[in-house]
Parts: structure tokens; sequence; C-alpha cells
């Protein structure tokens, strides 16, 4: 089946077309900063993947992704000479609510519900959601599929989802713990439970996607009980430029003594602090690496908060289920450092996940999925890669071939 995945930012848009029974990417595009002077959109064609920068300045994401059709359609190189060759549309889409608890077919009525949940995620979902009506009027026969990042979480119990604020919160504007990154950890324990050669459903599994943005699922039985991240993806470990969990009274008093905006704080705590904010420097963990070995204090206390935050939420998360077969490391920290896994687990042997040094560090095996705990390790530690591009493609696949 012949997918267009659209990942829309609020201010990028990201797109694959994907021949699922292959496997096989056919066109990539990427447009960043979009709506600022820098905008800029490349679109690269299997088998070179050569990218063709087009001018995008004073674009909308919207009006990116319409550039991307006629370009489909216009270029040579292009696999296809007519839209009417792709067979579905995957749309990744933030936050879906308590309404959406699976990817869903967009028809008219799912449309109503996205609108209405749209303030969820105010970047994200509207943008999304223009996307959506635009491949709507284009490729009228084609179906398109929402597949949402907060789903997978939604067989978390109350009492993992319920915040102790007045119960009115709840009631009248939905405060609760959504989780994010979800087609990420239904994947990644997918993968796990393929390496493990057991069935999902008879295992205990703590995902752990480490990337930019960060958060670790407790998935019991193959449905998530359990995720760091909350109401919104700022809740849970330390991430590249994000807090994550802080005492919420730090953000009034830091209000009240230098007179910030809310605005303001909300820039603070999602695009100022984390590794960015203790380093002072970067974001990137692979920089901060670089910084710490050269004697950089403030790059090896971000890199020690960093691993105590993930320890501890394993930890937390070994107490929630019921049983724990495996952790699985995933996303650009998770699968490409070694040493990062080997810092989080040098702490976690006593709860029987037990690194195998040599199997950790394998040259050549990153984008390998493997087993990177020693034979007999109590809860087995594993990598596996992701993409999110191919896993919308595949859920689209699966919805669709059903209709
Ligand atoms: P995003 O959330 O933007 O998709 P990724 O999953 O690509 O992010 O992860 C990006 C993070 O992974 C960055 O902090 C980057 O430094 C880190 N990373 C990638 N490769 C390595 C590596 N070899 N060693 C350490 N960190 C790495």
């Amino acid at each position: 089946m012949l997918v267009l995945v659209v990942n829309a930012g609020s201010s990028s848009l990201k797109s694959q077309l994907i021949e699922t029974d292959g496997k096989l990417c056919l066109m990539k595009c990427l447009a960043q900063k979009v709506g600022t002077p820098e905008a800029s959109m490349s679109v690269a064609f299997s088998p070179e993947f050569q990218k063709v920068k087009y001018n995008v300045a004073g674009f909308t994401v919207e009006q990116c992704l319409a550039k991307l059709l006629d370009v489909l359609v216009e270029d040579p190189e292009s696999p296809i000479g007519s839209l009417d060759q792709i067979d579905a549309i995957g749309n990744r889409v933030v936050a879906g609510g308590e309404y959406f608890t699976r990817a869903t077919l967009i028809d008219d009525e799912a449309r109503g519900h996205l609108a209405e949940i749209e303030e969820l995620a105010p970047l994200h979902n509207p943008v999304a959601d223009q996307c959506i009506d635009l491949l709507r009027e284009a490729m009228p026969n084609t179906p398109q599929v929402a597949v949402f990042d907060t789903a997978f979480h939604q067989t978390m119990p109350p009492k993992a989802y319920m915040y102790p604020l007045p119960m009115r919160y709840y009631n009248d504007y939905h405060i609760r713990r959504y989780g994010a990154h979800g087609t990420s950890h239904r994947y990644a324990a997918q993968q796990a439970a393929n390496l493990l050669r057991r069935s999902l459903r008879d295992l205990g599994l703590i995902t752990c996607h480490l990337g930019n943005g960060g958060s670790i699922t407790a998935v019991n039985h193959g449905k998530s009980i359990d995720t760091t991240m909350g109401f919104t993806p700022l809740e849970g470990l330390m991430m590249g430029t994000r807090s994550g969990s802080i005492d919420p009274a730090i953000i009034t008093y830091i209000m009240r003594k230098e007179g910030k905006t809310f605005d303001e704080m909300d820039h603070i705590l999602n695009n100022e602090s984390g590794i960015l904010g203790i380093t002072n420097e970067s974001s990137d963990m692979r920089d901060v690496l670089e910084s710490a070995d050269a004697g950089d204090e403030e790059a090896e206390l971000a890199i020690d908060m960093y691993v105590y935050r993930v320890q501890k939420a394993i930890g937390s998360y070994y107490a929630a289920m019921t049983r724990t077969d495996a952790v699985v490391m995933t996303a650009g920290i998770g699968e490409n450092s070694a040493r990062l896994r080997e810092r989080i687990f040098e702490g976690l042997a006593h709860m029987g996940m037990i690194l195998d040094k040599q199997r950790n560090d394998v040259e050549g095996a990153i984008g390998v999925n493997r087993i990177i705990s020693i034979d007999d390790s109590p809860i087995k530690i594993c990598v596996v890669t992701t993409d999110e591009e191919v896993r919308i493609a595949r859920e689209t696949d699966n919805l669709v071939s059903q209709l």
C-alpha cells in the first residue's frame, strides 16, 4: 500500500511516501522554521534522496503541504504521476483527548470531534486539522487516517491519569494526564516482544523513548498503564529544552519575582530549561557528552541529572507493574548512546537489569534491534530503532486494509 505520511508541527512539516508492502520510503520532505524568514523546504526522492530546496518564505504549514503535492505530481523524479496513485494518507495528530483511543479513519464525524479537541494542543492540532482539510479537498477519494500521540495511553487507569486538583478542572476542562509518544511506545513494545519471542500480552515492559523530548511508559500485558508525560509533553523526564516535572510552586514564585507573563513562563519551561538550561550551551546530548569529556562541570551535572531522572522513572514503573520482563530503549539517545545506557543501567543492576557492556557497545550495531543485557539478567534490556513516519504508515495500512 502506498501511504503518504503527513506529520505537521507548529512550524514544521515532515512527510514521507512509504510503500508499506516492501517497507520502502520513496520520498522524504522536510519543511522547517515555517512562518519565519528562514523557512525552508526540501524534497528528496529515492533512490538517491538528493534534496531539492523550495522557497517557502511566507508560507503556512498547510501551504507547504500544497506545494509538496504539486512537486509530487510534477517532479520527473517522483514515483507517481497523479495523486490518485496514493492509496491512503496517515496524519500524525498530537492530542486525541479522551475521544480518540486509537488510530481513526477521518470521516465527517471524526473531523467534527477533531475540531472539538483542538485546544488540547493549540500549537499543533489546528495545523494538523488544516492539513487534513486540504488533503480531503485535494484527494477526496483517498482514505485518510489520524494517528494520535496520546491514543496508546488511553488505557491508563484513573489513578494514573487523574491529577489531585479540584475535580471541577477535570469536569470542566478535561485536565488530566494524556501522555505522548504513544506510537513510539507501542511500536517499541511490539519490537521488544518480537526480540524476546514472546507475545506482548504475556509481558511487562518499561519502554524508554529518549530523544530531544523524552518519556517512559509502563506497558503491562501490551497496555500502557502509566507514562511520564502528562496533560502536555512538559511533564516527566528532564529533556533537551523542557524542564520536565518540577515543583509547581516554582512557577508562580518566578513569575512574581521577575514579573514574567504566562507566555514568557511557558517559554522558559519549554524552550530554555532541561539540558540547555543547566549547560547554558546546548540541548543536544552529543554536544553535552563532548563538553563533559573536556571537563565542563555543568555538562557533567546535566548528564548526572538526566540519568538520575531516567533511573527514578524506571524504578517507579517497576513498582507500578505486576511483572517486569524487559526495559526497552529507543529514540536518539536510547538507540545511539551506549555511554548513556551504561550510566543508566549501572544504577539499576540491583533491580535485576544487568547490562552486558560488550553487547551494549558493539560497533556497527546502531540501527539493529537487539538485547544488550547478560544472558541470565532477570530483566532483559533491549534496544530498538524507531521511525515515526514508518510507524504512522503501518498503522494507516492496518486500518485501511480492514475497510
Ligand atoms: P527528536 O525528539 O527530535 O525526534 P531524536 O530522537 O532524534 O529527537 O533524539 C535527539 C537526541 O539524541 C539529541 O539529544 C542527540 O544528541 C541524541 N543523540 C543522537 N545520537 C547520539 C549519540 N550517538 N550519542 C548521544 N546522543 C545522541
